[in-house]
């Protein structure tokens, strides 16, 4: 069984009208993955809810206090936002802490069972900095999943793989002085949010940036990971992958302009395969609602088969 960890509260992030990161994008996948014919194989599992589990206690041991309370405050206000593109609803505190308690489960179901699972759950994280929130991003998922990793029973090093078409600017910043965590970004470069230069290398060259052009295709991405992807996760030898899952390297995307087809991610999950089984995948950008179930799809196959 490959354990999906989910919830309908996912859907209560509002961030408005014709908005790119909207709970469509949810919904679209939750439909394509319980209309498969392999739907038999899926185990759909809810994540702790927050007053029973630690999720505030891990968002601010890396978000800044006055950030986490502006959060907060705005929700209860009704909603406001953050930045142009970044909203915050009457829900949106309580979804991105049960976001972050997902992730967090995502670790404990990887590690007890030593097999990969999938967190189906929004606002994304890997552009949210110790300080604000940007990029449709709230809290960092990615980074605060791994310090949590960090703690478990027979995790000394976490590698986090971030396919998402854009730089990771948040995780980035959070784990660069951090030696037990490695992040690896393929990105398209120039593009939002401009970070992500190859010479950015961390403070432990535990960061590998692998700027990528527009136009690329699974032909170029195929090239990155076995001469520079596989052989960085490899070397590090991590008790625990996490892939910040983005979607937006589709060539049908609406904001980038790589062009991945959703067979494509079948290839890049293989390889992560053969690095590790203890992969925890969790979704970050995607706006094509269709490429993006697909892309999903693709992913958990390539787990399965
Ligand atoms: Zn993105």
């Amino acid at each position: 069984m490959f354990k999906i960890i989910f919830s309908e509260q996912f859907l209560d992030h509002q961030t408005g009208r014709y908005h790119p990161e909207s709970p469509q994008r949810l919904t679209a996948i939750r439909d394509k993955l319980s209309n498969i014919y392999w739907n038999n194989k899926l185990q759909w599992l809810e994540p702790t809810p927050v007053n029973e589990g630690n999720a505030l206690e891990w968002v601010s041991t890396i978000h800044d206090i006055n950030y986490i309370e502006r959060v907060k405050t705005i929700a209860k206000r009704g909603g406001g936002k953050l930045d142009e593109d970044t909203a915050v609803s009457a829900k949106s505190y309580d979804v991105a802490l049960l976001a972050v308690s997902a992730w967090l489960d995502g670790v404990n179901q990887v590690l007890s069972n030593n097999q990969p699972c999938f967190i189906l759950a929004r606002p994304p994280g890997h552009h949210a900095t110790v300080e604000m929130g940007m990029g449709f991003c709230l809290f960092s998922n990615a980074a605060i999943a791994s310090n949590y990793a960090l703690t478990q029973k027979g995790v000394k090093k976490v590698a986090i793989l971030d396919w998402d078409v854009h730089h990771g600017n948040g995780t980035e910043d959070i784990i660069a002085d951090n030696p037990n965590i490695i992040y690896c970004s393929l990105h398209q470069y120039p593009c939002y949010p401009g970070t992500g230069k190859e010479t950015d290398r961390g403070f432990y060259d535990n960061v590998l940036n692998i700027p990528v052009e527009a136009g690329s295709t699974i032909r170029e991405y195929d090239l990155y990971f076995q001469k520079k992807v596989i052989p960085f996760i490899s070397k590090f030898e991590p008790d625990l992958l996490i892939v910040s899952a983005g979607y937006d390297a589709n060539h049908q995307d609406p904001l980038a302009r790589v062009s991945l087809f959703p067979q494509d991610y079948y290839t890049l999950t293989k390889h992560c395969l053969n690095i590790t089984k203890k992969i925890v995948f969790g979704l970050e950008g995607g706006y094509h609602l269709e490429a993006l179930a697909e892309s999903v799809e693709q992913t958990i196959l390539a787990c399965l088969s």
